[in-house]
């Protein structure tokens, strides 16, 4: 009876090789983050028979629930919404991985709250490319110190960026602000930091977030259906 999460994670997998093999890029060079939230434990139940580790949360308590509800599963659970300083002990303690980094506070609270007993958090830095005013994400001229901050704080691991672009007109226009992401992203490798990770790509910009360089993409919709 599952076979619709299941038939929806395959063609979304499919997608993601068709990009790759477009774009040149190695199958499996691409992770897929499935965005489960609003969606209850059963239907992560059902991504995971499927195959699927690892998922996307954006409302912490919500996802705190969720993960208790799921203990007996081997996932893996990345927060990738704003997060408020009353919650990063929540975030801290139940999350493998955080996309939404964007300020050096929010890091320091993680890195201190993180248990002692699980390995570090894994970081992504959200930056905002492409300048919209009302945004979330650092500013770009604002990323190289924070990232360096970030990747000196002991708890954590800084594995790269996260951008959230707004849709553009074109897909020229989409693909020109995915490549000054990854220009970031370079920029930051050449100063010593070893990243792997750039989470970029959701369902509207899944191709051309691929041939630019995206190494992880997050889908919600496409797999668990309207929220
Ligand atoms: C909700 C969300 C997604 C997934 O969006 P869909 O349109 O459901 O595929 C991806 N990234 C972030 C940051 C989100 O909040």
């Amino acid at each position: 009876m599952n076979s619709l999460i299941a038939g929806n994670i395959s063609q979304v997998r499919a997608h993601i090789d068709a990009a790759c093999q477009a774009a040149e890029r190695p199958q499996g060079s691409v992770r897929l983050l499935a965005v489960s939230k609003t969606f209850g434990p059963e239907a992560v139940r059902q991504a995971h028979a499927a195959g699927q580790i690892a998922f996307g949360e954006n409302y912490i308590q919500e996802a705190v629930d969720k993960i208790a509800a799921l203990r007996d599963l081997p996932l893996e659970w990345h927060c990738i919404g704003p997060i408020q300083s009353n919650k990063t002990r929540l975030v801290a303690e139940h999350f493998d991985w955080v996309h939404s980094v964007d300020r050096l506070k929010i890091a320091q609270r993680l890195s201190e709250q993180r248990p002692a007993e699980r390995p570090p958090l894994q970081v992504c830095i959200q930056v905002n490319v492409d300048g919209g005013a009302t945004k979330s994400g650092v500013p770009p001229q604002d990323l190289p110190a924070l990232a360096q901050a970030v990747a000196a704080l002991p708890r954590l691991q800084l594995r790269g960026l996260m951008t959230i672009p707004e849709p553009a007109d074109s897909p020229e226009q989409m693909r020109a602000v995915h490549r000054q992401a990854k220009d970031l992203f370079d920029q930051l490798c050449r100063q010593g930091l070893p990243l792997d990770t750039l989470s970029m790509g959701m369902s509207a910009d899944l191709d051309a977030a691929i041939a630019e360089g995206s190494t992880m993409v997050r889908v919600g919709t496409a797999i668990f259906g309207r929220r």
